[in-house]
């Protein structure tokens, strides 16, 4: 498997590299063979080239099976307009790969029930997993940008009823495999958009009788994720209100640093955690890599087609957290605190040490 590597800004390469670790470890005790190659991209690709998503990153992301990301994102930036600054890298990176639904697992590990901001009878139980719409809607919808007098500004949403029913289908078929609950999420009470995203989404959900379907509006939604998070399966919504839920359910783990995302339906899938390029904590080897390494988990599952392995991670994340270990993000009294590194290190011990030696019977 050929995995181009984009560290990026901030703690991207600290929790990249853990991830790569990790990755790298597990793969290699499976039996199966993985090449990376590093690459530029955001503020450090601006720095070094000029570009934040450079044509040599475009070209090796396009030849290679899956990308890792770390994140994009530097303050150093922030006086330039959205299109200059390395964030659009981010936006490139996904309209290049083609990836159209992102994938964000969000559940409750019993480790950290009590690090959650909900209350334990509350949060306990917490599985969903939120599908949300990549390519589309207000982040690419023209026209945008500033009148001449930047006295007013513009962006478009908009979306046709081809890309709903793509990332539908994506949902139904993760809904599936699960629960059988989704929840389509929109504003159809306000636009247009999303009284065709209704209108499709109810269209699929004729091929896929087994699942039950119901549809909230946004704000409904952003209020049920922290009263009754637990009614939840899979949440299928547009990117915007993607973006927005996505973050919401990955505090209710009680930290961002935790949660992990697949970009798939495109030529080639990409992975990154959910979080940001943390600048207030980058370079201190505080950063929480779970998030990275959990990402690392879903491209052995969705691009490795290795189930073992990725469970095998995901397992040792449960384990490490179970012992007591954590990240400053989610120190308490009862924890050893752990940086960065050293975290990775665990994890890759635990995952390993759960992973039967490869002998002539059991090779694949
Ligand atoms: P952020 O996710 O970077 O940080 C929000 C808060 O969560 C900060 O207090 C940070 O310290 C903490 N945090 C985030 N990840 C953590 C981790 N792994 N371990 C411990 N703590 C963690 O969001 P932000 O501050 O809004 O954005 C910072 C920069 O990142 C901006 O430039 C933004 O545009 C960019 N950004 C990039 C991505 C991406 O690359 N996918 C996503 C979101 C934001």
């Amino acid at each position: 498997m050929q995995i181009t590597v984009l560290p990026g800004d901030g703690i991207g390469p600290e929790v990249c590299s853990q991830a790569l670790f990790v990755l790298k470890e597990v793969a290699a005790a499976n039996g199966l063979s993985i090449e990376t190659e590093e690459h530029l991209i955001g503020g450090r690709a601006i720095r070094e080239t000029g570009s934040p998503f450079p044509q040599a990153t475009e070209a090796a992301c396009k030849a290679s099976d899956a990308v890792l990301l770390g994140s994009v994102g530097d303050p150093e930036f922030d006086h330039l307009t959205p299109s200059e600054r390395p964030e659009i890298g981010l936006l490139k990176l996904r309209k290049a790969l083609g990836g159209f639904a992102n994938l964000r697992p969000a559940a409750a590990v019993p480790a950290l029930i009590d690090s959650s901001p909900l209350r334990r009878e509350v949060f306990e139980g917490t599985d969903l997993l939120i599908v949300r719409e990549l390519l589309g809607g207000l982040y690419f919808g023209q026209p945008r940008g500033f009148a001449a007098d930047k006295g007013e500004a513009v962006n478009t949403m908009r979306y046709s009823a081809a890309e709903v029913e793509r990332v539908a289908r994506v949902a139904f078929d993760a809904a599936r495999g699960r629960r059988k609950r989704l929840t389509s999420v929109d504003k159809a009470n306000v636009l247009e958009t999303s009284q065709l995203w209704r209108k499709v989404v109810d269209r699929v959900a004729a091929e896929y009788p087994e699942v039950e379907v119901e549809h909230l509006f946004v704000d409904a939604c952003a209020m049920h994720l922290v009263t009754d998070p637990t009614r939840f399966d899979v949440i299928l919504t547009e990117n915007l209100f993607g973006d927005i839920l996505s973050d919401e359910a990955a505090v209710l783990t009680g930290s961002l640093g935790m949660l992990a995302s697949a970009t798939v339906g495109g030529n080639v899938d990409l992975y990154e955690p959910v979080h940001g390029s943390a600048p207030d904590i980058a370079g201190k080897n505080i950063a929480n890599p779970l998030g990275a390494i959990a990402s690392a988990a879903m491209l052995l599952r969705y691009t490795g087609r290795c189930e073992k392995a990725a469970a095998s991670i995901e397992a040792a994340i449960n384990k490490v957290l179970e012992e007591g270990y954590r990240t400053a993000d989610l120190a308490d009294a009862n924890s050893t605190v752990v940086s960065t590194e050293e975290m990775g290190r665990l994890v890759a011990e635990r995952a390993l040490s759960a992973t039967e030696p490869i002998t002539a019977s059991n090779a694949a």
